[in-house]
């Protein structure tokens, strides 16, 4: 029997287990210990192509036994054909970096953030040409993020309003992108340290009594790094209130774990008031074997309360379809409630297999 016919047969449940001789060694072994049911995504940022390719990709996601997707846009669109397939869909919603809202960069571009050399984002991006932020601190610029709430919150066929680019640019960069961007960042430096607009200097010389522009070591100051890990928080928090009044779930894509997303975005998630969060386990990045997901997602539940469910993601285009199967066995077992592929369009069938011959359902 060829491995693709017998996978069909074997479906996802546990009635493969007699065929498991059949399997590579280190796949069969991952079929003997099913002890949790897992609910299972997939981030969608590809939404090119017709209908009936677009259902091709949703069909794959569902034959696997994904649950549902996350896509960054055209929700109505998405919504529209995961109904045919029975998949759940967030609304995947970009929050702070605004690169791509000419709108807003044409016409208020003193809402963005303002680095310690004081480049504005909009004028000089770190990295990426799209990589101009909102700063969280101005009013102005949390109401136009409530408003886009707003917008999404009007589609009842959500599951959840789904944050990402929640945080500061990356003062660090995740080691293995550096060298893309020709650079060593041994230490942070001011051009991409954020955020040192008017607006950001005034709060914290109000509640503090010192400019952060004139401290000497800013990044080895506890202070001036709570203040930004609280404002990010804060607006979270008021997000949720916005949410929940409305009957509705927040969830985030946030970074790996607690120490990394501090250190490297100031984003402190564990103090967000979400009902799920999907931190980015993206080994490779981090130049991390894959056993590390384990370890992150054990490090990231230490810091959740118990109620926050925490769904593993994972970037799969340097994965191979056995490195799938096992990431989710060490997620699992230390404590996700599932995993979220990134993108399905990284997924060979092969990956798709693997992971559907692993994944336990309820
Ligand atoms: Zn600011």
């Amino acid at each position: 029997m060829n491995r693709k016919h017998f996978i069909k047969k074997l479906g996802t449940g546990a009635a493969g287990l007699s065929l498991a001789g059949t399997l590579p060694a280190a796949a069969a072994s991952l079929l003997n210990t099913p002890k949790y049911s897992s609910l299972d995504y997939t981030w969608v940022s590809d939404h090119n192509g017709t209908d009936d390719e677009l259902r091709e990709r949703l069909e794959r996601i569902k034959k696997a036994g994904l649950n549902g997707i996350l896509p960054s846009g055209n929700y109505e669109k998405w919504i529209r054909l995961a109904e045919e397939f029975e998949l759940d869909v967030h609304a995947w919603f970009v929050t702070l970096q605004r690169g791509g809202d000419q709108w807003l960069i044409e016409n208020h571009p003193e809402w963005f953030m303002v680095n310690r050399l004081g480049e504005s984002s909009v004028d000089k991006p770190a990295y990426v040409d799209y990589y101009k932020w909102l700063c969280p601190v101005r009013p102005e610029a949390q109401q136009y993020i409530f408003d886009k709430v707003d917008e999404i919150l009007k589609i009842s066929e959500i599951k959840s309003v789904h944050l990402d680019y929640i945080r500061y640019p990356d003062v660090i960069l995740p080691i293995q992108l550096q060298p893309t961007y020709g650079i060593v960042q041994d230490k942070e430096y001011p051009q991409y340290d954020y955020c040192y607009c008017d607006a950001c200097r005034t709060k914290f010389k109000e509640l503090h009594g010192e400019d952060p522009m004139e401290l000497q070591n800013p990044g080895d100051h506890p202070v001036w790094n709570q203040f930004r890990y609280d404002q990010v928080t804060h607006l979270v928090n008021q997000v949720a209130i916005q949410v929940h009044n409305r009957g509705q779930r927040l969830t985030a894509a946030v970074f790996p774990t607690p120490t990394i997303a501090r250190t490297l975005v100031r984003q402190n998630w564990a103090a967000w008031n979400l009902d799920a969060v999907f931190p980015m386990i993206y080994n490779h990045f981090y130049h991390k074997p894959v056993q590390w997901i384990g370890e992150a997602v054990a490090e990231c539940r230490s810091e959740l309360p118990a109620t926050t469910d925490l769904f593993c993601g994972l970037y799969v285009p340097e994965m191979t379809p056995i490195e799938v199967s096992q990431a989710y066995e060490y997620a699992m077992k230390n404590g996700a409630a599932g995993v979220t592929i990134f993108p399905d369009t990284g997924m060979s069938q092969e990956h798709w297999d693997y992971l559907s011959m692993t994944m336990v359902k309820g």
